[in-house]
């Protein structure tokens, strides 16, 4: 009888356990020391986060120490997010890489995707999509944005227009669109141009949100200011794109493969 007793003891046990495991692990990185505007977009977004890890039952880490960004630590980890930031040094590239091309997941804001002639870093302008930094608007506005795929688990929510909290929207050239792996969800409406004031974008066009389908990721050009988390209706873009990731295993690939 008390053998009986402990192993229905033990089943509760693992039960209880197995309730409280997360469905999956988010280590995400900023900076304190970057431009004031990223530095409070990233404690925003901390905060938005650690909300939506409660509700959606996954277990969400920042840290400010990008040699985190190693091998050991990245194994505990589903999802690494950029929030307004990016490695610093060959070791975290490395370590990056690694993890990535091993089905590993990235969420990236704004400047995480940023790169240019000095960036020197192949790898990671192929993982984007082949998009390098071309331009932006100042100062921070409201744009309107057009959902390329709206039966995507990402989008699905959204309008099919909406507009979108003040930001500096960046275009990229060659636009990631023309690479075929990469699927684009968000664009930039070319009803917002002329965009900006002191530095004005004038046509062209400007992906916003988009996958590489041969990885785990998602980059999205939100991230600058206080005002990006104001929208009811793209928090829930924000929520599921994370979902999205952490419950992807590695489908991503083979989906883009089968089309
Ligand atoms: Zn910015």
């Amino acid at each position: 009888m008390r053998r009986v007793l402990q192993l229905a003891a033990l089943a509760a046990l693992s039960i209880t356990a197995f309730a409280q495991s997360p469905k999956f692990r988010v280590l995400a990185f900023y900076s304190d020391t970057v431009e004031h505007d990223h530095v409070e977009f990233a404690h925003q977004a901390i905060r938005f986060y650690e909300g939506a890890a409660k509700h959606d039952g996954f277990e969400f880490t920042p840290t400010n120490d990008w040699n985190d960004l190693n091998q050991k630590k990245l194994a505990d980890y589903q999802i690494v997010l950029w929030l307004d930031d990016f490695p610093h040094t060959p070791q975290q590239r490395a370590a990056f890489e690694q993890y990535m091309e091993n089905g590993g997941g990235w969420l990236g804001f704004h400047i995480a995707a940023y790169n240019d002639k000095n960036t020197q870093w192949p790898w990671f302008v192929r993982f984007l999509g082949g998009g390098v930094f071309y331009g932006n608007n100042w100062p921070p506005l409201p744009a309107t944005l057009t959902v390329d795929h709206p039966e995507h688990p990402v989008t699905r929510h959204l309008p099919a227009n909406f507009l979108s909290p003040a930001n500096e929207w960046y275009i990229w050239k060659p636009s990631p669109r023309e690479n075929k792996d990469v699927k684009v969800l968000l664009t930039l409406a070319s009803s917002n141009y002329p965009l900006g004031m002191k530095d004005i974008l004038r046509g062209g066009d400007l992906p916003v949100m988009w996958t590489n389908t041969r990885y785990r990721m998602l980059y999205m050009n939100m991230g600058h200011g206080d005002k990006i988390f104001t929208s009811d209706i793209q928090n829930r873009m924000m929520e599921d794109a994370i979902v999205w990731i952490g419950q992807t295993k590695n489908a991503i690939r083979n989906a883009s493969l089968e089309k």
